[in-house]
């Protein structure tokens, strides 16, 4: 019984995988109207806590930011 279950996971894996492959082929044509919740990882801006995807943060100090002026600013005072 557990083989089964196992055996979906692995299908439902191998799929995910497929599917993340042909996206990222077409990834320069999608680019513009990425489907919310498609976007890939969110994470939050250090300074102001806002969420965003991680290919629109800032990276600063070791730290995300949502925007170049925050990344300025920095995180954590406040
Ligand atoms: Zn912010």
């Amino acid at each position: 019984m557990s083989r089964l279950i196992v055996l979906v996971l692995l299908v439902v894996l191998a799929v995910w995988l497929i599917r993340r492959a042909l996206r990222a082929s077409t990834r320069g044509r999608d680019a513009q109207a990425k489907p919310p919740g498609e976007i890939g990882e969110l994470v939050r801006c250090a300074r102001c806590g806002v969420h965003l995807p991680r290919a629109e943060a800032h990276l600063a100090g070791g730290l995300l930011y949502c925007g170049e002026e925050h990344a300025r600013l920095g995180g954590g005072e406040r």
